[in-house]
């Protein structure tokens, strides 16, 4: 599995440490997930034994694994980083060996998705300390995509893509949401990812509640079937792509409210561009849902970042006064969802340069979006 070198710089390590300093932080604790990945690209597993990526402000970094997962984290590209690793038996005291190296911090960060067994230990290692997100400091470098990741996230969209072209092949009346959603989930990995994050099949009535996954509904004749699919790809970074499906033909007040969304889906994405705020791509979606009397059923945030997480900084949602720059990537995703039946359209986006790229906004996702009828 060979990942693109520049996807995990050798120098993004340093950087982190000056962020650390910047931030008034005495210590940042990143245990297994994507934190520790963007960092010094291991991939490590979350376990209950320690695995710990230690950056003090004053002092080199250090990465503490147990002894048995030692070769593991030398293969990865952290192996490769001028970066101390130091092992703990299976008897040792992990914690007490970063406390024994960092002394008493006042200021130390965690991983956000570390462990409650892990935040805990460390609460008790340094009950002195306040304890902070690491968001607090990572998520302004993850937010900002470099040339390399802004490539692994169009290679994520273009499988996820592949797959869509294929799902009229699969969506038949007669199966299951289940059936339709394992032949997807197969061909996610057959596209080139390493896993499937999420598949949903919402068919009929499922349609209109937007995080429903599959269930044992047959699919039928007539149906809108709301299809949004992801995956993690080799590099790490994951796709996230939704396209609405009609089983023969679809409802008039259906094919009323799908044009209002496509619209209002391609008004957002025109929108976006260096300097306009994250509420305001909400806002081009929203406004023009609740001009054409849909407001009330569009019942969630037009999108989320993506990256080395398929839900991460920066939201495009009212009250996110963030203003876009060039690197963020994030998902448009309207969605309308009166009942007995509704629709989502998503793509991935990355805010551009104009100066550079001709236009504010790249897609990561070109399957058409017009309603397709199976
Ligand atoms: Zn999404
Ligand atoms: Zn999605
Ligand atoms: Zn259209």
């Amino acid at each position: 599995m060979s990942t693109d070198p520049a996807l995990y710089p050798s120098e993004r390590l340093a950087q982190v440490a000056d962020a650390v300093r910047a931030a008034d932080l005495d210590v940042l604790l990143l245990t297994p997930g994507p934190d520790l990945r963007y960092v010094t690209g291991y991939d490590a597993k979350q376990l209950e034994r320690l695995t710990c990526l230690v950056v003090p402000a004053r002092r080199e970094a250090f990465l503490v694994v147990p002894a048995l997962e030692l070769k593991a984290a030398q293969a990865s590209p952290a192996g490769a980083l001028s970066l101390e690793i130091v092992t703990w038996e299976e008897t040792g005291h992990p914690f007490g060996l970063i406390k024994k190296a960092v002394g008493d911090p006042r200021e130390i960060a965690l991983s956000d998705r570390m462990w409650a067994l892990h935040a805990l230990q460390f609460r008790d290692a340094f009950p002195g300390a306040r304890q902070h997100l690491a968001s607090t400091v990572l998520s302004p470098l993850r937010m900002r995509k470099s040339a390399a990741e802004i490539a692994a996230l169009a290679a994520a969209g273009e499988a996820i893509d592949r797959v869509h072209a294929n799902v009229p092949r699969w969506l038949k009346t007669g199966l299951t949401e289940r059936q339709v959603g394992a032949k997807i989930a197969e061909a996610i990995i057959a596209e080139g990812h390493v896993q499937v994050d999420f598949v949903i099949v919402g068919s009929g009535p499922n349609a209109a509640s937007p995080h429903h996954e599959v269930s044992d509904r047959v699919i039928q004749d007539g149906d809108v079937v709301v299809v949004d699919i992801g995956g993690t790809m080799p590099s790490g970074y994951c796709s996230d792509c939704t396209r609405t499906y009609a089983m023969g033909h679809a409802p008039d007040d259906f094919t009323k409210y799908y044009e209002v969304l496509h619209t209002a889906q391609e008004a957002a994405t025109r929108s976006v561009r260096p300097g306009v705020t994250a509420e305001s791509v909400d806002r081009a979606a929203r406004e023009l849902i609740a001009d054409a009397g849909y407001g009330q059923w569009f019942i969630h945030r037009t999108g989320h970042g993506i990256g080395l997480e398929s839900h991460e900084d920066p939201y495009i949602v009212a009250g996110n006064t963030i203003p876009l720059e060039a690197g963020m990537a994030f998902s448009i995703e309207p969605g309308i969802y009166p009942g007995p039946h509704g629709a989502r359209i998503e793509d991935i986006v990355v805010c551009a340069d104009p100066a550079a790229t001709g236009s504010g906004v790249q897609l990561m996702n070109n399957a058409p979006r017009d309603l397709v009828i199976v």
